[in-house]
């Protein structure tokens, strides 16, 4: 957050529910970003959007609102979400796939996405033994996203939670706080092949073979369930969350 101008106003900014002004600015503000994001999702590269690309399009005051919510401490909202900070994409960033569902039986691509290197041989070495163990694998619906594409998601989740910036954060981390933008805590959100996953299908996604069997192996991969049901960090429970730890 150095060098950025928080304005004044912060204080007042209602995390029950957005006040009509800020409201107007979410919604202005999803707007502006809209077509750059559709943009930079056709050429598979959104995960990677830049801090200059999420404030170019927008208005002095919708940067400052975006500012507003970027200064929000997870702590404040009655989270012990942990803070990893913004790091800027690591260089060791690849890409994943190209990887294909079966929706409604028909093959459908998924958004690229990108992992550390690391993760990623991590990631298809137990891809490969769960295919020897399931014939079935589980795709990346969600790797490496940079901190400005986490706010972004944030904003475009807000509605969805009657814009309680406090009901979002259970659901969607603050920029700075998601193991999504923070390399060495690297998170990997799952989607089975045949598209079930955990934003759409978070009961099926629980009942799944390939859920049990990550519960038994993932470990000896590195990778770990992030938030259990009742977790203490009072985040939703995500079945379909892990994060890849390197050994020691
Ligand atoms: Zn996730």
């Amino acid at each position: 957050m150095a060098g950025l101008s928080v304005p004044s106003g912060v204080e007042a900014l209602n995390v029950e529910r957005l006040a009509p002004a800020e409201s107007a600015l979410l919604h202005s503000t999803l707007q502006r970003l809209e077509a750059p994001i559709n943009a930079k999702k056709r050429e598979g590269s959104a995960n990677l959007l830049t801090w200059e690309e999420c404030y170019q399009p927008l208005a002095a005051e919708e940067r400052a609102f975006v500012n507003a919510i970027r200064a929000l401490k997870a702590e404040a909202l009655g989270s012990t979400s942990r803070y990893f900070g913004e790091s800027a994409s690591p260089p060791s960033l690849v890409s994943v796939g190209p990887q294909q569902i079966l929706k409604d039986g028909a093959p459908t691509a998924l958004d690229r996405q990108f992992l550390p290197k690391e993760v990623a041989q991590a990631y298809e070495a137990m891809m490969q033994a769960m295919e020897r163990d399931l014939g079935r694998r589980l795709l990346v619906e969600s790797g490496y996203r940079s901190p400005a594409y986490q706010l972004y998601l944030f904003l475009f989740y807000l509605p969805s939670h009657e814009e309680s910036i406090r009901e979002t954060n259970r659901h969607v981390a603050l920029p700075g706080y998601s193991e999504h933008g923070h390399p060495r805590r690297q998170a990997i959100d799952f989607i089975n092949q045949d598209g079930i996953n955990g934003e759409d299908h978070p009961e099926a996604f629980e009942a799944l073979p390939e859920y049990a069997w990550l519960q038994q192996h993932a470990a000896q991969f590195g990778f770990h369930l992030s938030y259990p049901r009742d977790n203490p960090d009072h985040t939703a429970f995500e079945p379909w969350h892990w994060h890849y730890e390197s050994s020691p």
